[in-house]
């Protein structure tokens, strides 16, 4: 765990009410950044981490597209350094994890902790994110950030030249698939049916890259990987028309088979679509259905998914918020 991130402090077992003007929830690069925006302010806001404080970033290593460094950063160092800036800024922040919100009277609302604590909040700010969804092999995880990526824009850099592989048949794995072109040698889609569910133009273009294989009706089953420390050399691939099991040589494999917001909490208390992503009614805003209530990051977005596309909306959140709170 980072240094900042280590100090901060759990509220264990407190049933204290901890009252504020803004309370933001999340500790990614949405939640940081409409920390020190709102701190900015001058409305004192409470950050609450979640159980991956400094959010996704801090499971990744490299990030080479995030402004403002010349070379790389690591992911995890980025967000050491976000959390630094939100706290200088004046954020209090809480390691707790939200667990039951009730929106349904209006500002102040009101949430638990898992800690005990009551967050009496004007505002509030969601900062929740989204999980990419894994297949759940055993070495998948063991090979994340060694040849097994979920994001393609992010990693692709790293594979000029080289084979890879990309899971799934959704816009997102085909949109990888394309991206990858840029870098990779050659891009192997591998679909477990023999139709894409992406969108008919992003198809077209799929087929018309030379750089581009699909195997249809194909599941993946296990990922290879040599070497101290291990990198991913190959797939263990299953063709499930006729059961035939073979290895792929690879270097790297992209999953792509969708994401989770992180809204469950959110279920009946704010309008969310048909994925479960929190829906923004106006365009050009942060508000949700609830007025108060702002939404930023991934947990609103499908399309951009990027660190510095959250840390915009969280910027707008703040400057939502602000706004909504000095209207009270
Ligand atoms: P997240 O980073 O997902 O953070 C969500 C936060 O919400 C976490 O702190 C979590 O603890 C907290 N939380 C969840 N539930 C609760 C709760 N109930 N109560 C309180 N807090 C809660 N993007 C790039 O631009 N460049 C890259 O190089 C790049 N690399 C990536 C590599 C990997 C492996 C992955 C998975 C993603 C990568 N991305 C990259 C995407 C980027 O990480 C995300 O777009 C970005 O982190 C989204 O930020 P966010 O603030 O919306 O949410
Ligand atoms: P998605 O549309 O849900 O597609 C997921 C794909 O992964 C499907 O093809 C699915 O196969 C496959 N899949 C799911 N679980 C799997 C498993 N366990 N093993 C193997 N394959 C599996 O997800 P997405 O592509 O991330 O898109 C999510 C949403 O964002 C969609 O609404 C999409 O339109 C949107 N999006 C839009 C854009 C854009 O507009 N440019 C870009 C990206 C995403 P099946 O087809 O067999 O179910």
């Amino acid at each position: 765990m980072s240094q900042i991130h280590s100090q901060i402090h759990s509220q264990a077992n407190t049933s204290q009410t901890l009252a504020t003007n803004l309370l933001i929830l999340g500790s990614g690069p949405a939640g940081y950044t409409a920390a020190i925006y709102a701190a900015r302010a001058n409305l004192s806001p409470v950050l609450v981490t979640g159980l991956q404080p400094g959010g996704q970033l801090t499971i990744t290593t490299e990030v080479e597209n995030y402004p403002g460094f010349a070379t790389a950063i690591q992911g995890p160092r980025l967000m050491e350094q976000m959390a630094q800036q939100a706290v200088h800024t004046g954020t209090r922040i809480e390691y707790d994890l939200i667990t039951s919100v009730d929106f349904s009277h209006g500002s102040p609302f009101h949430l638990m902790g898992d800690s005990g604590t009551t967050y009496k909040a004007r505002s509030v700010i969601i900062a929740t994110g989204a999980q990419a969804r894994w297949l759940g092999l055993p070495n998948e995880k063991r090979l994340q950030g060694a040849g097994v990526s979920a994001c393609a824009t992010c990693d692709g850099f790293f594979y000029r030249g080289k084979n890879v592989v990309v899971v799934g048949g959704g816009n997102t794995a085909v949109e990888e698939a394309l991206y990858l072109t840029h870098h990779a040698a050659h891009v192997t889609v591998i679909h477990r049916r023999d139709k894409f569910r992406a969108e008919k133009v992003l198809q077209e273009r799929l087929f018309n890259e030379k750089k581009i294989s699909v195997l249809w009706n194909t599941i993946v089953e296990d990922i290879l990987s040599a070497g101290t420390p291990p990198v991913v050399t190959g797939v263990v691939l299953r063709d499930i028309q006729n059961n035939r099991q073979y290895s792929l040589q690879t270097d790297g494999v992209f999953i792509a088979i969708g994401h989770t917001p992180t809204t469950s909490l959110f279920q009946g208390q704010l309008e969310l679509d048909s994925e479960g992503y929190i829906v923004i009614p106006t365009p050009r805003s942060t508000q949700t259905s609830v007025p108060g209530i702002f939404a930023a990051g991934d947990v609103q977005d499908k399309i951009y998914r990027q660190a510095v596309t959250a840390a915009g909306t969280g910027c707008m959140a703040a400057l939502d918020a602000e706004r909504f709170l000095s209207g009270l």
